[in-house]
């Protein structure tokens, strides 16, 4: 027993090792020759829950003197969150998005290309609703549905990182977030970039804090027209003045609910007919189903729940089981497009 503990500890030690090998690697074949990459990878066991970001919480400072997280919300959004990625590329770094579960469900093409582009994948709720606004019950179900839509999206388990719509953390939602062994991520550095169209007033922004605070979790939304101006030009400073770029990842994804796996399947599902549908030339199919009636349909009825979920859950292996009669499924309201993207997005 002893010796397959020792046998257990060298082989982790083993993948750390090749791990920082592989960095080191990634950043001596970096095209761009004074490229910020990646100064180190941190490993997040996020078991028993945890807490970062000093705007919020105390605990948990990961960062020594000159690092940061690089961390962007409310994505994805393809015209700026290519660029984005194409600045971290040009850099060869890594940063951690916090995806909006019906953002996910728009593009989940989008959603793979983040992916496959070796960020880290977390959630930041089905609709961006300010979950102190909700009942434990349904701020829970915004929680699950975010997930399940992002990682249905991602075709791949994602990580159990975690961002409060506006920051805004009920008690009962960091208990929530704990008991199924979520990291949640405050910040430390706020580059508001909601708050203008400006790339130059973003870098400058950002710039200064950079510089007075020496470290610290960064963030921006990936649907910011100011923040995918201003990527590039911060990382190029960021490396010349000598600051370092450390990328979180997950020890273990979160698990997923099955009922929430089915709602999530059956939105994505919904969206790709209708996709289909547009991209034959709709006709017929189009007329039959306007915004209204398209949307309801994807809901489950509770009467079909039962059946569809235990059926689910004979396919379902990896699924994280739970009680979840407590936890409400978000009813999916019809809403144009253009509309609840101008509602939510005011704020982190
Ligand atoms: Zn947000």
């Amino acid at each position: 027993m002893q010796l397959r503990t020792k046998q257990l500890i060298s082989g982790s030690a083993a993948m750390m090792l090749s791990l920082s090998a592989l960095s080191v690697a990634a950043q001596a074949s970096c095209a761009n020759k004074s490229s910020i990459g990646v100064s180190r990878t941190i490993t997040i066991d996020a078991a028993g829950g945890k807490l970062y970001g000093g705007l919020q919480y105390t605990a948990g400072d990961l960062l020594r003197d000159g690092e940061f997280i690089l961390t962007f919300d409310d994505g994805p959004l393809r015209r700026y969150t290519r660029k984005v990625l194409a600045a971290l590329k040009s850099h060869c770094t890594k940063a951690s998005f916090f995806m909006v579960g019906r953002m996910a469900v728009a593009d989940p093409a989008m959603v793979r290309e983040v992916e496959s582009a070796g960020h880290t994948i977390a959630n930041h709720t089905w609709s961006h609703k300010n979950l102190q606004r909700r009942s434990a019950r349904r701020a829970a179900g915004e929680i699950e549905l975010g997930i399940s839509a992002v990682r249905i999206a991602a075709q791949k388990p994602i990580s159990p990182f975690f961002r409060f719509p506006y920051l805004a953390d009920p008690k009962a939602m960091i208990a929530y977030g704990k008991s199924r062994d979520m990291a949640i991520f405050s910040i430390d550095i706020d580059s508001n970039d909601y708050k203008t169209k400006s790339p130059g007033r973003v870098y400058s922004t950002i710039m200064s804090q950079v510089r007075s605070r020496r470290k610290g979790i960064m963030l921006f939304h990936d649907i910011q027209r100011s923040t995918a101006g201003a990527m590039q030009r911060i990382l190029d400073t960021m490396q010349r003045e000598g600051f370092k770029i450390v990328h979180v990842v997950s020890k273990a994804p979160v698990g997923t609910i099955e009922e929430f796996d089915v709602q999530a399947q059956a939105l994505h599902d919904k969206r790709r007919t209708v996709a289909t549908a547009k991209a034959i030339g709709g006709g017929d199919y189009e007329k039959a189903s306007r915004p209204r009636r398209t949307i309801r349909r994807t809901v489950v009825k509770s009467s079909d729940r039962k059946a569809i979920v235990s059926k689910a859950a004979a396919k379902r292996s990896n699924a994280f089981p739970s009680r979840t009669s407590a936890i409400a499924q978000p009813q999916i309201r019809p809403q144009p497009k253009a509309d609840w993207r101008k509602n939510v997005w005011g704020n982190n």
